[in-house]
């Protein structure tokens, strides 16, 4: 990265290319003219006027979409064929990092040097891992009786509604596009209605790169409209969600009053850090548990947001995190030195600011923060915020803050903490910290959780598969396992 404050706030003029819906391989207004402010939270102006699709927008997207499945253009290509092209989509994402990464944060105020790091760095490690695999997957042949040849084979499943929010728009549309284009599906994408803008300059991108019309079409617009016309309609065959519970929930209704679309649901978390008796050494751990909760704002379904630690380590290790969230301002995201940047809206700042005042009323003990901070730039930005004294049945314990808001509960025994970290009805993630092996690895088990972390936190790569348990969803994002979830299997029965 080479950007400077300066020339990022020079670039803002003409940073933003296209703000309409991408339909059949053309930029074209909503059906019904209707436009959708695009804000930025990091001083609460307009970014840009994007389409606001709605129901008919959807239909001649799905009919594109479907007309380009039928017809072979991408579904029946040479799998080497498609991987030239996705490949060549991570090169373009590649030369185009700086851009996209200054429009991510403009536009839902992460930090930019965070942009560059995390959302396009895995981005294009996603767009190329997918690429790069499928012209290396084979089909099977069934063990069966010899006087019987069966194939297992996979094929795509035709026309995918991918839904997704704004906390990382560009990563998570790129764990959804990357296997499901890789298997040969055509895609109607919805990005969330406060982070349009990187989604369309990704699909200006992929035709770019070769990507045929109406393979991948985007489709801005609201949740209630667009998204539940995605989960309602009787030609999309699938939809990969990543989102909030309740709109998880919704689809699943969507699907079952419509066509009995394939339904995968990345949802939220309430993940557990665990800090046992024998943890490394507190300055280190402190240092991960407040990356872990603040990272991002604290806007990350699997933030470390309830820390679960032994009595005996409770008052150096929350004297060590209190110190950490002490020396993280909130600063402008595009300043490349920002380490904390705006919440993506007021109206979620004002839903994080009600969940402390929450734990205020209920008896928790504020350590640091719960303040905002930078009003005069307009902006939504919140301190870090470190809660004590919390019990187990407090709203904060047990509901998804998505915000930088931790909350420490203490134990003392290690089935008290499973049973802690175990007490929520999400299996995202969680984190062990101990330099016990056995402790380790017995509680990495009992724990239930899609991610277990021992002794660090949010380890991530694009060949392990990210998921959830219980509330936190349906299937699995990223790695070979994820090709899955955009094939159908099919058995081919001969007698011989
Ligand atoms: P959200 O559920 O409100 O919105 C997500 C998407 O769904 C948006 O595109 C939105 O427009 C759309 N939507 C909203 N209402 C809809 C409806 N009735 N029908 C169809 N579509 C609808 O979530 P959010 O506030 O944007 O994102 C935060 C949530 O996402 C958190 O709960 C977070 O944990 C979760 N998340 C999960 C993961 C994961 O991988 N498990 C990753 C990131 C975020």
């Amino acid at each position: 990265m080479t950007m400077t404050y300066a020339e990022n706030l020079d670039r803002l003029g003409s940073l933003v290319k296209q703000t309409d819906a991408f339909i059949d391989g053309v930029f074209t207004p909503s059906v019904e003219g209707r436009r959708l402010d695009s804000i930025s939270p990091r001083d609460g102006a307009v970014v840009a006027s994007v389409a606001e699709c709605d129901r008919a927008d959807v239909d001649a997207a799905v009919r594109a979409a479907r007309a380009a499945f039928e017809d072979g253009r991408w579904s029946r290509r040479a799998p080497r064929s498609r991987r030239r092209v996705l490949q060549r989509l991570s090169r373009l994402l590649e030369e185009h990092a700086d851009e996209l990464a200054l429009l991510e944060s403009v536009d839902m105020g992460k930090p930019v040097s965070d942009a560059i790091a995390v959302d396009l760095r895995v981005s294009v490690q996603t767009f190329d891992f997918y690429a790069e695999a499928i012209d290396k997957t084979y089909d099977q042949v069934a063990p069966t009786d010899p006087s019987v040849h069966a194939t297992i084979t996979r094929e795509p499943l035709g026309v995918v509604g991918a839904v997704v929010p704004w906390n990382f728009p560009l990563m998570l549309t790129s764990w959804k596009l990357g296997p499901a284009l890789a298997a040969g599906n055509s895609v109607v994408l919805k990005p969330a209605e406060q982070s349009p803008l990187s989604a369309l300059r990704l699909a200006e991108l992929a035709a770019e790169a070769g990507l045929p019309d109406g393979v991948l079409n985007v489709v801005p617009g609201y949740g209630e409209t667009a998204g539940a016309a995605i989960g309602r309609h009787l030609d999309v065959d699938a939809v990969t969600f990543t989102g909030s519970g309740p709109v998880g929930r919704e689809f699943l209704r969507h699907a079952a009053d419509s066509n009995i679309k394939q339904v995968s649901l990345e949802l939220g978390g309430k993940s557990p850090q665990i800090v046992m008796a024998d943890a490394p050494d507190t300055v280190d751990v402190a240092a991960a548990i407040a990356g872990g909760i603040f990272f991002n704002q604290g806007e990350v379904c699997s933030a470390g947001s309830r820390l679960l630690v032994h009595s005996s380590r409770r008052d150096e290790l929350t004297e060590a995190v209190v110190q950490a969230a002490r020396e993280l301002e909130p600063g402008d995201p595009i300043d490349p030195a920002a380490r904390l940047g705006a919440m993506v809206e007021a109206e979620h700042l004002d839903r994080v600011l009600a969940y402390v005042d929450s734990a205020d009323q209920e008896g928790a003990r504020r350590l640091i923060g719960g303040g905002r901070r930078r009003e005069d730039t307009g902006g939504y930005y919140l301190e870090p915020t470190v809660l004590d004294d919390v019990a187990p049945t407090m709203r904060v314990a047990q509901e998804e803050i998505f915000g930088p808001v931790l909350t420490i509960l203490p134990f003392d025994t290690i089935e008290e903490a499973v049973a802690l970290a175990n007490g929520t009805p999400y299996g995202l993630a969680a984190a062990v910290w101990t330099n016990d092996l056995s402790t380790a690895h017995l509680t990495a088990k009992a724990i239930r959780a899609g991610t277990v972390w021992v002794n660090c936190y949010d380890a991530s790569d694009v060949t392990v598969p990210f998921g959830g348990y219980g509330e936190s969803g349906i299937g699995r994002d990223k790695s070979l396992h994820a090709l899955d979830k955009y094939s159908h299997l099919k058995t081919t029965w001969m007698q011989l």
